[in-house]
């Protein structure tokens, strides 16, 4: 049942458009919101999750959370125009927005800085075209602004984490004690890459799951309608898709998971999608969560003995540290940041990453995994799905379209700058210090994925290689010249000099077959 909506007043104030990742009712937007003149505007529109083909998961969390929101502000006293999927006028987001406006004649026309920089400048154009002044307010979900991002990175030629991390640190004051971290030490990565032992997790206790109420069964059944052909499943659809729903999620990870955060933050097991992680990113990224209440829950654990440092350092560092950081390259460097492709990589993404069928049974999991559930955690999206594109030489452009296609909580400012810097190397180093190249030596040692696999991990060559193993020498030996610019792959390298030449021909026609046979 839809919560009706106040009515919209007459003449019109103020537009305030709030976009599907933009649910927080205390946003900079709602600032001075006034029932009597103002409405609020959302709209469902098939163009956003057509314009890379969004698989059903991520779809149904963006429609679910909306219609809550929307009922939320609803009741709450505020009038709203809401667009549903099927509702039959046609357009996207902005010739939607442009029939409202014609329709209601607001003043003026406000929204939060959206997190894709092709939304804002369609909006701005829109604004324009229609003659009607469009603030832009600041998004107060993050930490920084984008003018301090800036400020940090003026004058640098490279970025890294590391650095702009313990500024943030010392600026809001975290894991402190005085200006010095807690513990001694800024970071305690070293001590969170753990596998786990042959029995594998222990005691792991499943996420708190949010069976779909009312609002949601019809959104459910709305994408299987409207959008059926699309990949992705929704039988098994329990993510938390309001505002309460997600401070339960994040008391649940608090206190069943994060204590066992740091330790297997980077390990892998069969059929097990969720681990120790906190599966928060869609909640924070749609502004059910502020992520100063996050890191804030999880300080606070450490400070009453329930969670290590380890755990607490390593979640704070995902949080205030990368989930900044990638916004700060974003913003900086769009638009011409998704042109970039300093591996000169042009093969299409294999087909496999659309249907799981594979006898790689590291890939039949991730992939597998994300399109039933729209997640893979970090490792996975890494060292798995990543790495595989980045060896195999796929077209990074391509490798972000099926990011953002597939992870529930996949925006472009967070998507991007994972994908294209810190997976596909595509951006050459500006956000990360080397690419993350690894053979199937890794991924048997930080997952049991290798003991059902029909492959052996540590053979290049012959029926049983591993096609990661195979990928990885021939990915070395094909970009010598460039990765020997890094001492980080010194090491690497040294052991790509050790293989005959015999050996090397072997490889690259060996690879060179898995990429004719996994693109035909
Ligand atoms: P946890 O492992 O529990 O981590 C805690 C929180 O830290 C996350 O909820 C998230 O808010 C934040 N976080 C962790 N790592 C990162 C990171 N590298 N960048 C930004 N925030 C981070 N994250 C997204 O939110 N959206 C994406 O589209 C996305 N695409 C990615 C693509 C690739 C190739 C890679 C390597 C990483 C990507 N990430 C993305 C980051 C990370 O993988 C996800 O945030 C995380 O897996 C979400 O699961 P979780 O909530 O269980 O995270
Ligand atoms: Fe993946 Fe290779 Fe291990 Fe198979 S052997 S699971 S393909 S890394």
């Amino acid at each position: 049942m839809t919560t009706p909506s106040p009515p919209v007043p007459q003449r019109l104030r103020r537009l305030v458009l709030v976009l599907g990742d933009q649910l927080d009712a205390g946003s900079a937007v709602f600032d001075g919101f006034d029932p009597e003149h103002d409405a609020a505007w959302m709209a469902e529109v098939a163009e956003e999750s057509s314009h890379v083909p969004s698989i059903k998961p991520r779809t149904a969390v963006f429609l679910a959370a909306m219609r809550h929101f929307r009922d939320e502000l609803r009741s709450s006293g505020r009038p709203v125009i809401y667009r549903e999927l099927d509702d039959d006028e046609d357009g996207g987001l902005v010739a939607v927005l442009e029939r409202t406006v014609r329709a209601h004649q607001p003043e003026s026309l406000h929204v939060v800085h959206p997190g894709e920089h092709r939304l804002l400048v369609g909006l701005k154009e829109a604004a324009s075209r229609l003659d009607l002044p469009l603030t832009i307010h600041d998004d107060r979900h993050f930490y920084t602004t984008l003018e301090e991002f800036d400020a940090h990175a003026d004058g640098r030629k490279q970025l890294r984490l590391e650095y702009f991390y313990r500024e943030l640190r010392r600026r809001h004051d975290i894991l402190l004690d005085g200006r010095e971290p807690v513990g001694g030490s800024w970071n305690y990565d070293a001590d969170n890459r753990r596998s786990f032992r042959r029995g594998g997790p222990t005691g792991l206790q499943e996420p708190l799951p949010f069976a779909p109420d009312a609002t949601t069964k019809e959104v459910l059944a709305l994408v299987d309608r409207e959008l059926g052909d699309r990949a992705g499943d929704l039988s098994r659809f329990d993510w938390p898709v309001t505002r309460a729903q997600a401070k339960e999620a994040l008391d649940d990870f608090i206190r069943h998971r994060l204590p066992l955060f740091g330790d297997y933050q980077d390990a892998m097991w069969t059929d097990q999608p969720w681990l120790y992680h906190s599966r928060l990113s869609a909640a924070i990224n749609l502004k059910l969560l502020d992520p100063r209440e996050v890191v804030d829950a999880a300080v606070d654990a450490h400070a009453d003995g329930m969670a290590p440092l380890n755990a607490v350092e390593g979640f704070v560092r995902q949080i205030l540290g990368w989930r900044e950081f990638v916004r700060g390259v974003y913003w900086r460097f769009m638009p011409e940041y998704v042109e970039r492709n300093h591996l000169g990589a042009t093969l299409p993404l294999p087909h496999l990453y659309w249907t799981a069928e594979t006898d790689m049974r590291c890939l039949q999991q991730a992939v597998g995994q994300t399109l039933e559930l729209g997640y893979a955690h970090h490792v996975q999206r890494l060292m798995i799905t990543g790495l595989f594109a980045m060896l195999f030489g796929a077209d990074p452009r391509v490798v972000h379209e099926w990011y953002l296609s597939v992870y529930v909580d996949a925006i472009e400012w967070v998507e991007l700058p994972n994908v294209l810097g810190m997976s596909q190397f595509a951006d050459g180093g500006l956000m990360t210090s080397k690419p993350y190249c690894a053979s199937g030596a890794y991924i048997k040692r930080m997952s049991n994925y290798c003991g059902s696999c029909r492959f052996n991990p540590s053979r290049a060559t012959g029926d049983d290689a591993c096609p990661f193993t195979t990928l990885y020498w021939s990915f070395l030996a094909k970009h010598r010249e460039e990765l020997k610019k890094n001492h980080r792959l010194g090491m690497q390298l040294k052991n790509l000099d050790r293989k005959s030449a015999g050996e090397l021909r072997a490889i690259r026609k060996q690879a060179e077959t898995l990429q004719r046979d996994l693109t035909s």
